[in-house]
């Protein structure tokens, strides 16, 4: 699945693989395929979205087979979902891999979910533990609004 695309060292794909041989656990097709395809997305996927771009490269890998490569990038800590609301779960690479923790932005026009540097909110979550005490988990925060697409006049 090479796509000429040059990917920013280190490459989060690699880091994965080596992490996953590290526990022990098998590198398969599938979890290397999932990983490439959330390492290479701009937004957050559904199972079924990663499902049709595995699929696409590399055909004949089952639906199941997927879904159980999720469940244990997950399970292994490299892959991370959020649901937010009523929507199917989207999944994207764990905050590690990625240089750090990310902030969830959601279109409520479109559904879309991305993402922002997970820095965005510190001014905000050093206000909140010095005026409250409260300690502000900034990776489970999505913040709503309308995407670049659906702000378009
Ligand atoms: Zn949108």
């Amino acid at each position: 699945m090479d796509d000429g695309v040059q990917h920013p060292t280190p490459d989060p794909v690699a880091e994965a693989v080596r992490q996953i041989r590290a526990h022990g656990e098998r590198v398969t097709v599938a979890r290397t395929a999932v990983l490439r395809v959330l390492a290479d997305a701009d937004e957050h996927l559904s199972a079924d979205a990663i499902f049709a771009a595995v699929s696409r490269a590399a055909p004949g890998v089952h639906r199941t087979t997927i879904y159980r490569a999720l469940d244990a990038l997950e399970r292994l800590d490299l892959v991370a979902f959020t649901r937010l609301r009523h929507d199917a779960a989207t999944y994207h690479l764990a905050g590690h891999l990625v240089g750090g923790a990310r902030v969830y932005v959601r279109c409520r026009v479109c559904g879309t979910v991305g993402h922002a540097p997970g820095d965005l909110l510190d001014d905000v979550a050093f206000r909140l533990a010095a005026e409250q005490g409260f300690a502000l988990d900034p990776t489970a925060v999505a913040l709503t609004g309308r995407c670049a697409r659906c702000a378009r006049p």
